[in-house]
């Protein structure tokens, strides 16, 4: 529900309407807009609510929120979610961009290619240090030792560090070292992963499961919410569909659709979402074209010497020519880059 206070409301009344949404059982949160406060009132929604919140001092109106999702709808919360990690910022007006290998690599590799990546305009580098692979057999990452060369190439360069997290009991760790925590698209419903993160309050990057809808997606992004952690970034990288001549399906329409329903920042990944380096640039400006707030994409100096997914890598020169092409591209549609 959304309790809509009248613009004369005191902060008593709020107080009061506070404590009565919790002696209904939901939990309260207060958003002061400009002209008016209103509180949400989380949790799960039964006849007879709005009757029992309407008539309180100072409540203008009381709607309820359609979505299943709460705290991710953009029913809730108009203004979009800015979420920042030192100088990654994704959800303004500039376009952000997050970059670097697969695989972290060995130090060499990422504090190089942080430097280039860093010279060429990006603010975040990526870098899998727990690589959730298909296969037992593949490169399963440096795990805390590839934290330590991506933590290196932050002081280096200044980078924001994003980083997947794979499982619960790893977030207390990987939160010292990271400043983004992705989770990956195999993991998007792991329930307690995502509650950790939460609770970390660290910024997440949560990727779309392969065959997750756009309203489990919400929901899974919900579930972080739901921890008091606010910083969350929803990343579009691509679903599995019938088609085989990319390695998955990239839903560009996912990026206006998420933008409409939902106030959080949107990232895609052109790298996953198509599997192929020579589709990569065109998918890249199409994403910026359809609103997406930040681009993350996979650069490797040598991609076809890369440990995890060369195939669909680009080189720090074709990442040189994405960056001018996206640049024009942004200016386009009123932002920067
Ligand atoms: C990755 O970013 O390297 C990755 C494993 O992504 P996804 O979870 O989207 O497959
Ligand atoms: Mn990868």
């Amino acid at each position: 529900m959304i309790v809509v206070m009248k613009p004369d409301a005191t902060p008593a009344q709020i107080e009061h309407m506070s404590a009565h949404i919790v002696s209904l059982g939901l939990s309260p949160q207060v958003i002061q807009g400009t002209h008016q406060t209103v509180i949400a009132a989380l949790g799960e929604e039964r006849p007879g609510l709005i009757e029992a919140l309407e008539p309180g001092d100072g409540v203008e109106k009381v709607l309820p929120i359609m979505a299943p999702y709460k705290r991710a709808s953009s029913e809730l919360k108009r203004e979009r979610t800015v979420v920042q990690a030192r100088g990654l910022i994704v959800g303004g007006v500039k376009v952000a961009m997050i970059a670097g290998p697969c695989s972290v690599e060995s130090e060499e590799q990422i504090v190089s290619l942080a430097k280039t990546l860093k010279g060429l305009g990006a603010t975040g580098l990526r870098g899998g240090a727990f690589k959730p692979r298909t296969s037992p057999y593949s490169f399963q990452g440096h795990k805390e030792l590839g934290l330590k060369m991506l933590a290196t190439a932050r002081a280096e360069t200044g980078l924001a560090i994003v980083t997947e997290v794979m499982a619960p009991e790893h977030v207390p760790m990987m939160a010292e070292y990271a400043d983004v925590l992705q989770i990956g698209a195999r993991n998007m419903q792991n329930y307690q992963l995502l509650q950790a993160v939460g609770d970390s309050g660290k910024p997440a990057l949560l990727k779309r499961g392969m065959s997750a809808t756009i309203e489990e997606f919400l929901l899974a992004a919900e579930y972080i919410l739901d921890r008091g952690n606010p910083n969350v970034m929803l990343c579009e990288r691509g679903i599995r569909t019938f088609e085989d001549h990319t390695r998955f399906t990239l839903p560009l329409a996912t990026v206006p659709y998420l933008n409409e329903k939902s106030h959080l920042p949107v990232v895609v990944d052109p790298s996953h979402g198509t599997g192929k380096a020579r589709l990569v640039p065109a998918m890249a400006r199409a994403a910026i074209a359809a609103g997406a707030d930040a681009l993350m994409l996979e650069v490797h100096d040598d991609p076809e010497h890369a440990v995890s997914d060369g195939s669909q890598t680009i080189t720090p020169a074709v990442f040189k020519q994405v960056m001018d092409e996206c640049r024009r591209i942004a200016h386009a549609v009123d932002r920067t880059l």
